[in-house]
């Protein structure tokens, strides 16, 4: 039976990670230290020893990595809370692309890869990125499009490809590159200044949220020694799925904070704002539009927190997190669109967050497999279900 059950830790850390995004990163939204690129690294820094004197820094990691090696279900919660500013997630290092990658290698790499890569950037050291899309026709919506190879020289694996819209490049340690060998898709870890690799260009992107926005890199004649795979030779697609589903979710649920911030401040606005005489909150148009605000973000936590206690309970989770991540994105999208329109002219300036949160949010219906993939995924499971009598 299904268990929503608040631990005390995890209210206690629900708490102090409120107080924590109130009391010290609302305060620095307006710092010029960032970019549109995002927050430059001596902010981005700054923020972290805030998070760190607070005992909030990747509260999702396992404790042997500095966390409180939380539940998806606890995770939800404390995410939930960090999404509540743009800023919070990059503050407590459990933003993408790391938090993800952080995952990946506690669940697939050896001891020394972990030692070496996933213990500073779990510390927020150092950051990380995951190359995998690509232009020029590769890899994007379809993995099985990759083109990147990678081949064997020796013990070393030489690497030969483009990547682009790579969150975190610049900036980056390391990077987990998906490429192309004979036994199938392999993931390999790789330093980001190594000969070899060379960022293209940054692009300029309609979110601006993320250290080292998103940029296009080729990789040419790239040397990996064989101690950098990551987990086993040909099983990359296999190790996408592990990343894949928590990390969808950890998604939506920052996410779902940054909507619930839009929320609160277009109700207070139409609460105050007056029109033909009553608040704005009183005209059935404004306010059914908050009311179904309130419905939807209460919907969406539910599926979320339902789709955290199925991996809790050891399943993949995929069509779970596949329905959860497909919701949200367009649920969430739709609740900031409507706070915009609750806070007419001001919706659309700098002047609250409500704007930033709405270019922020947009690209989540299309990264981490856009909405109309996942619709596809999902209806051809269901033929499959009934091909085989189970609909
Ligand atoms: C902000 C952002 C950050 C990103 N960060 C990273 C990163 O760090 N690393 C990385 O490797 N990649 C990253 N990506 C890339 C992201 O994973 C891809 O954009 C995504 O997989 C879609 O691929 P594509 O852009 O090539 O779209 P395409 O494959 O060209 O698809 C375009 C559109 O076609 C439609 N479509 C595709 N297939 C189907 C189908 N079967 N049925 C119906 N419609 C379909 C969808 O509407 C889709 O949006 C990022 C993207 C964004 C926007």
């Amino acid at each position: 039976m299904v268990d929503f059950a608040r631990s005390d830790r995890e209210l206690e850390l629900e708490a102090r990670t409120q107080a924590f995004i109130r009391n010290v990163i609302i305060p620095a939204e307006r710092d010029p230290r960032q970019t549109t690129h995002g927050p430059a690294p001596e902010f981005v820094a700054e923020l972290r020893s805030k998070a760190r004197a607070a005992g909030l820094l990747a509260p999702q990691v396992a404790e042997r990595w500095g966390g409180y090696g939380l539940t998806h279900r606890e995770t939800a919660t404390v995410l939930r809370a960090s999404g509540y500013s743009l800023l919070g997630p990059v503050a407590m290092n459990c933003m993408a692309p790391d938090e993800g990658n952080m995952h990946l290698l506690d669940v697939v790499a050896t001891e020394a890869q972990k030692i070496q890569y996933l213990a500073p950037l779990a510390a927020g050291e150092i950051r990380s990125a995951f190359l995998m899309t690509e232009p020029d026709g590769g890899a994007g919506s379809d993995p099985d499009m990759l083109a990147t190879t990678a081949r064997a020289v020796g013990s070393d694996w030489i690497i030969d490809g483009r990547k682009w819209l790579i969150t975190g490049a610049i900036g980056a340690r390391f990077g987990i590159v998906m490429a192309r060998t004979p036994e199938g898709a392999t993931m390999f870890l790789t330093e980001m200044d190594a000969p070899g690799i060379t960022i293209e260009r940054v692009l300029d992107t309609l979110d601006q949220a993320i250290p080292g926005g998103h940029s296009v890199i080729r990789l040419e004649g790239l040397r990996v020694p064989a101690s950098q795979v990551l987990g086993t030779v040909g099983e990359g697609f296999r190790y996408a799925q592990v990343r894949l589903a928590p990390a969808r979710l950890t998604h939506c649920m920052r996410w779902w904070g940054a909507a619930r911030r839009a929320h609160d401040i277009a109700t207070e606005y139409a609460c105050q704002r007056k029109a033909f005489g009553k608040p704005l909150i009183e005209h059935e148009g404004v306010g059914f539009m908050l009311a179904r605000n309130q419905v939807e973000l209460l919907q969406t936590q539910l599926l979320i927190d339902y789709t955290a206690w199925t991996l809790d309970q050891g399943a993949r989770g995929t069509s779970e997190s596949s329905m959860a991540k497909m919701s949200s994105a367009e649920t969430l999208f739709q609740i900031v669109d409507r706070c915009v329109q609750v806070l007419g002219g001001l919706g659309i300036t700098a002047d609250t967050q409500v704007a930033r949160i709405f270019n922020e949010i947009r690209a989540f219906r299309i990264y981490d497999g856009p909405t109309e993939v996942h619709l596809w995924s999902l209806a051809r499971r269901l033929q499959r279900q009934q091909a085989k009598g189970k609909a």
